[in-house]
């Protein structure tokens, strides 16, 4: 799929533009702090409904003024597509082809993104919540089961906490309620546990080779998902509910005694290794930077797996990081198949012919 067109309305410091796009490489040239990655964030945005780098949705406004409006024509396998997003002070709103969507999980998902930026090297060096966001991130862009899912987990799971801290501080003392809690939250625990492990399963396939790829052939690079209950990723949805409720029965007294509830996908993990070894505690910065890129162009090949098309690619403030055989392995990897954005403050330090014959783009404050 491709975007033909990007409108932008008191998008950050963006007062108002029309930007129509090449359907290959855009490089998007601009000095320090000028609108390169607003740009690419609002692209991001018009398929995520949420920003990369940050959860506040307030800051995409234009300062001073009360909404922001991103307008996206596309071009997807199945015809034309027309996604508007409106976000302002009272929350979003999303139209699909014209038609406002009751629900932001219905809107998700009819645009494919995959955004590689610096803050990316945090999947690999960062703490386990920037690893749990990647999952839920990217599994619920394919999947509106597993959006349905982890939201309601979500909200188990506040409740329980909410009658775990009664529990503590001796608010009430019948636990009957909690059992019930408990038998709700491992049954979706377990749904959202079995996604999970499908999905890595499949990035794993795409993510091996690709790695040995742009590690010329030296690196072997495998992930594994740390689970806070005993179970393989081969057993059925059954024995995964079985394993979080006996876990839930084996740590009830010291929940109750914290007032919170201490296993569940809420409190896992992934672990990635090159060559046997931890990346986040052995690996050099080139290694970490090389997993998380192969992370993420396993994402693509798997979206396109998934819905039969590939999604768009957005290379924020990353070739000029890449030594040159990263850069041109991964500039060959995406060649004439995926619509891909490239930012840059300067295009000499590029230098790949694909970048050489794209179409530039200048950026100066917010025009
Ligand atoms: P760099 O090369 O440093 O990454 P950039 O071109 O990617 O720069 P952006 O992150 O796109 O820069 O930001 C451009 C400008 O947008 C910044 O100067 C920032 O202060 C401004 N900006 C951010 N949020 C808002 C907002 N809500 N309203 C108005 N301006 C904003
Ligand atoms: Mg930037």
């Amino acid at each position: 799929m491709h975007i033909n067109e990007l409108q932008l309305k008191n998008y950050r410091n963006y007062e108002k533009a029309t930007i129509s796009f090449e359907n290959k490489v855009n490089v998007i040239l601009g000095e320090n702090a000028q609108g390169k990655t607003n740009v690419m964030e609002a692209i991001y945005v018009l398929s995520m409904a949420k920003s990369h780098r940050t959860s506040k949705d307030k800051e995409l406004i234009k300062w001073d003024c009360d909404f922001a409006k991103i307008q996206g024509e596309l071009t997807r396998n199945s015809g034309p597509l027309s996604l508007e997003l409106i976000v302002s002070t009272k929350g979003k709103k999303a139209k699909y082809n014209g038609l406002e969507q009751k629900r932001l999980s219905q809107y998700i998902g009819a645009m494919n993104t995959v955004m590689f930026a610096p803050e990316d090297l945090n999947l690999v060096k960062g703490n386990p919540q920037v690893r749990r966001r990647f999952l839920d991130m990217e599994i619920g862009q394919v999947s509106p089961v597993y959006m349905h899912d982890l939201a309601r987990y979500q909200k188990i799971l506040h409740q329980r906490n909410q009658y775990l801290k009664q529990l503590q501080t001796r608010k009430v003392t019948d636990q009957s309620l909690l059992d019930v809690y408990t038998t709700q939250l491992s049954e979706v625990a377990a749904s959202v546990l079995k996604k999970r492990y499908e999905f890595l399963q499949l990035l794993q396939g795409w993510a091996e080779p690709i790695h040995h790829g742009i590690s010329r052939g030296l690196e072997t690079l495998k992930i594994q998902y740390k689970s806070s209950v005993d179970v393989s990723a081969e057993q059925d949805l059954s024995k995964m509910i079985q394993a979080y409720y006996e876990k839930f029965d084996k740590i009830k007294m010291r929940e109750i005694d914290r007032g919170i509830t201490l296993a569940g996908p809420h409190r896992d993990d992934l672990i990635f290794y090159v060559n046997d070894k931890d990346v986040q505690t052995f690996g050099s910065q080139g290694q970490q930077r090389t997993t998380a890129l192969s992370i993420k162009l396993a994402e693509i090949e798997l979206i396109h797996g998934e819905i039969g098309e590939y999604p768009i690619l957005l290379l924020d403030d990353v070739l000029s990081e890449l030594d040159d055989y990263r850069q041109s392995h991964l500039l060959n990897t995406i060649q004439g198949k995926v619509q891909t954005f490239v930012t840059t403050t300067n295009i000499d330090g590029i230098h790949h012919e694909t970048l050489q014959k794209a179409t530039t783009f200048h950026v100066k404050a917010g025009e």
